[in-house]
């Protein structure tokens, strides 16, 4: 199935590039990739190893708000880490970059996103990306208690995606009822000081926004809103602060693969993020965002059908940012 939504085939182009089809280009590697079946599905969390490991849809929404979208778009899978940069996000609009400057790192870790280690000397979490730091901004969320906390979380996801997502209570049990090492994560920062308030209500907070409900047409909007300035191209609704986006996007771009952080950087050269669900999201700012869907993982966590479309379209459609870096 491929599908254009809204009205254009064609989209226009910003920075000068040479005039694509997207949908051509969704198509083209669709047939080209669906044929990969390297890769495993998660199965730490019960619940995401029940799932069908051929499903495969890409989306792409520009920022001129066209949606282009071809096979299992509208499959329903869990946020896992891509919820990450939209909670760092939120937690920088906030309280302010300072605050969460002394609480997070911004540095790539070099390990997996469930490692339980914290940056030497400040004992911080080393980026908002992987499970200790996304712990950790959990803990900083604002809100008058646990309900109030996650209607503030699902909001926030609601301006990225343009209607309110649901959670999805199977997933979050199983979560919550294997999540050994994401409390050890938890203890550790509370033994250094770097996790304040009640662990169980911050861990289920954790949970509960990995266990967001999206389609990869709206994933693609999310990743359109962060490449349009922090404004859903779609609704015209802002999500985010231009200052605190341009702090989500770095991060996205040094660690939103965790350990893979630096091939991709230089292989594709676009800010992304991954979820163990096999979301992934790739963000061309001012240009558009990018969503797949194909939960067969690499050894890091990521989708490989995700890294593998978006290696595509950045060399069919020239999206990595030094790729125009020649001087005149
Ligand atoms: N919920 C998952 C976990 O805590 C998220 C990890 C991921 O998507 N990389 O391990």
């Amino acid at each position: 199935m491929s599908t254009v939504l809204n009205n254009s085939s064609a989209i226009s182009l910003k920075h000068s590039r040479p005039s694509i089809r997207v949908l051509a280009a969704i198509n083209e590697l669709h047939g080209q990739i669906a044929g990969l079946h390297e890769g495993e599905v998660a199965s730490y969390i019960p619940e995401l190893g029940a799932v069908d490991p051929d499903l495969f849809g890409i989306c792409v929404v520009t920022c001129d708000g066209e949606v282009f979208c071809v096979g299992d778009a509208d499959h329903e899978f869990t946020l896992q880490s891509l919820s990450n940069p939209i909670m760092y996000g939120l937690a920088l609009d906030q309280l302010g970059r300072q605050r969460i400057e002394k609480a997070v790192g911004v540095e790539p870790t070099g390990n997996p996103f469930h490692a339980v280690v914290l940056e030497r000397g400040t004992n911080r979490p080393m980026n908002p990306l992987v499970n200790a730091g996304a712990i950790a901004i959990a803990g900083l969320l604002g809100g008058d208690d646990p309900t109030d906390r996650l209607n503030r979380a699902l909001d926030a996801i609601a301006l990225y995606i343009g209607e309110r997502p649901s959670v999805d209570m199977g997933v979050f049990i199983s979560e919550r009822t294997t999540a050994d090492r994401n409390r050890s994560i938890a203890y550790l920062m509370r033994n250094f000081g770097r996790l304040e308030g009640d662990l169980d209500q911050t861990l289920d907070l954790y949970f509960q926004m990995c266990s967001v409900r999206v389609n990869t047409v709206q994933l693609a909007t999310m990743a359109a809103t962060l490449a349009n300035a922090g404004v859903n191209p779609r609704s015209g609704q802002r999500a985010i602060t231009p200052v605190s986006l341009r702090d989500v996007l770095t991060v996205m771009f040094t660690c939103g693969l965790y350990e893979q952080s630096g091939l991709w950087a230089y292989r594709v050269g676009v800010p992304a993020k991954s979820g163990v669900s096999g979301g992934f999201m790739a963000v061309v700012p001012g240009l558009l965002g990018v969503g797949v869907f194909s939960p067969r993982l690499n050894s890091g966590g990521n989708s490989v059908r995700g890294i593998k479309v978006c290696e595509g379209l950045a060399s069919l459609l020239n999206l990595h940012v030094f790729c125009n870096t020649t001087a005149p």
